[in-house]
């Protein structure tokens, strides 16, 4: 018998568990290897990024290496540009220009979790901070500490207003927790802003919901509320958001909050590598039996917040949730197991430990198999859990020091300037290198700024010369702009800069940009320089 191939696509916490699980429990007769693929080489712990806006965790601590955790697990940095589901293969880039890498599998874990989708709001994909990544966060912290900069030298009145005001878009767990770290935070800072008063400080949570934290009591629930408004944070419930523009968001009321500021927590949408699977998708997510299997498709599981699994009493399907992720995660490597050694499934039961959520150093809310707890006991409860999830010692007692050292000693003031001095990026080649391939994937489009090149295709198994371009000369579009594949080879004669621009953005400017759209499609003289 050859041995079997588990293919896990997605490194969060559902693929992460699934693989594990897969780790401690397979016998050296199930002779079963392990691929795990995903964008980062890291689990990351989203519940703990809030912390990271008061500064009271660091980026290392809400992120666990892979290596360290998946002994023996083969491990793909890469992006998945495709799947096929029915023949178990996917197709992997470096997200960049070519190397790619098909992979097939006999068992395949769809594990990709959400993304954000603005679009249902009106401005807000164009001004929203996002807080889905761990760059969101680092960003978002940073972008407080601008405005605070930028108002403590403002005259108009008006707009030092407006830069110190903050609107958190949603009350989920998210929502709430952002609100309340920044709101400490920025009051805290305010002792080194002496020219800014406390009463100019505003921060704004809205939510069409008229509720904060919907899967708490309403008790608890209304103790947030209490807790939040005490310490200086306007809540705006029962009220959605109607769009945003770069210095205000209207509400569905028609109020308008003057600010610079909206943090995003809402808008979960559907991974576009879901999106584009052949199969009829339930609310955004894989529809799953409850064994987290995908029906129609052998060997294909689907785990954590991009799948459907049905609890198998009330049929209702899991929602997406750390716990959840966790659970199937770790039933599908049950079920994997079981499938290899031809014994029967089990249905998924995440385990139901409670809800947590931490608003300060000092104060949280929890209710824990049954126990509602607020204030300091649910802050220590709610550490003592993402302690006892994190995978290793070491990760554990890290993570305790260090909250024990900021229980200690005052909010600091240091961003982390994270920009980048580049977004176009110069190039240089050398004559004889091969700048795109024909038939590999597309990552950048190119302006020449010197030298000469040489366009080839491929006729009958043969490089022809098709144009030769120089100084002023573009090329990669048509390969940004459609289906991503190099239609042509691009290989220089002499030495050569270029200017290259990500695909991403540069969609985003011939998107935007008729002008450039109509250049790029004129049709280009068969060749510039006569074939030598
Ligand atoms: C700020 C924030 C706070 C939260 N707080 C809580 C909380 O307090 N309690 C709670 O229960 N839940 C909370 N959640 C939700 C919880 O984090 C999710 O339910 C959980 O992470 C889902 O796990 P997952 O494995 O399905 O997805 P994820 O953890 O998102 O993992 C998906 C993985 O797939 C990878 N991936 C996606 N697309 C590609 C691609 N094309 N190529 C390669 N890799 C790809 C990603 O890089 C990632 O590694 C929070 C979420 C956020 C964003």
């Amino acid at each position: 018998m050859s041995r079997k191939r588990v293919l896990i696509l997605g490194g969060g916490h559902a693929g992460v568990r699934c693989a594990r699980e897969l780790i401690a429990h397979r016998r050296a007769g199930d002779e079963i290897d392990i691929t795990i693929v995903s964008r980062e080489n890291v689990e990351v712990w989203h519940g703990l990024m809030p912390q990271i806006v008061s500064g009271v965790l660091q980026a290392q601590h809400v992120l666990i290496p892979l290596r360290e955790i998946l002994p023996g697990v083969t491990i793909y940095t890469r992006e998945i540009e495709s799947i096929d589901p029915i023949k178990r293969q996917v197709v992997l880039s470096l997200g960049g220009e070519s190397d790619e890498v098909a992979l097939e599998a006999d068992y395949m874990v769809i594990a990709l979790g959400s993304v954000t989708d603005l679009s249902r709001f009106p401005g807000l994909t164009e001004h929203a901070l996002q807080t889905k990544t761990i760059g969101d966060f680092i960003h978002l912290r940073n972008h407080l500490i601008e405005m605070l900069e930028a108002a403590s030298v403002t005259t108009d009145a008006a707009e030092r207003q407006r830069r110190l005001t903050f609107v958190v878009a949603g009350a989920g767990y998210a929502g709430v927790e952002i609100a309340s770290e920044a709101n400490e935070f920025l009051r805290a800072s305010l002792r080194a802003y002496p020219m800014i008063a406390p009463s100019e400080l505003r921060v704004v949570t809205v939510d069409i919901l008229s509720r904060v934290l919907p899967t708490f009591n309403d008790h608890l629930a209304q103790r947030v509320v209490d807790r939040m408004r005490n310490r200086g944070i306007e809540l705006r419930l029962g009220v959605g958001i109607k769009e945003a523009t770069a210095g205000a968001v209207v509400l569905a009321d028609g109020s308008r909050i003057e600010t610079r500021s909206i943090i995003a927590t809402v808008g979960i949408g559907t991974n576009p590598l879901v999106r584009g699977l052949p199969v009829e998708l339930q609310r955004g997510r894989i529809p799953c039996d409850p064994f987290c299997r995908v029906p129609g498709w052998p060997g294909v599981y689907a785990v954590g917040d991009n799948a459907a699994v049905p609890d198998a009493a009330s049929g209702q399907p899991f929602g997406a949730m750390v716990m959840v992720a966790f659970g199937e995660g770790r039933q599908a490597a049950y079920n994997i197991l079981a499938e290899v050694r031809g014994e029967p499934p089990a249905p998924c039961h995440p385990a139901r430990f409670g809800e947590v959520a931490l608003l300060s150093r000092r104060y949280g809310v929890a209710q824990v198999r049954g126990v509602a707890l607020h204030g300091w006991p649910a802050s220590l409860v709610s550490r003592a859990l993402f302690l006892s999830f994190m995978p290793t010692w070491r990760r554990r007692l890290g993570l305790a020091l260090h909250w024990m050292g900021s229980a200690l000693m005052p909010d600091n003031l240091t961003p982390l300037p994270i920009g980048r001095s580049n977004t176009v990026v110069p190039m240089r080649f050398g004559a004889g290198e091969t700048i795109v391939r024909e038939g590999e994937l597309s990552g950048r489009f190119y302006v020449i700024t010197a030298g000469e090149v040489e366009v080839l295709q491929l006729v009958h198994g043969e490089e022809q010369v098709i144009r030769k371009l120089g100084p002023g000369d573009h090329f990669g579009e048509i390969a940004a702009l459609g289906d991503r594949r190099r239609t042509a080879t691009v290989r220089t004669l002499t030495q050569t800069s270029v200017l290259s621009l990500a695909r991403q953005d540069f969609a985003a400017l011939v998107e935007h940009l008729p002008a450039l759209q109509d250049a790029l499609t004129q049709p280009r003289p068969s060749t510039r320089f006569p074939p030598s």
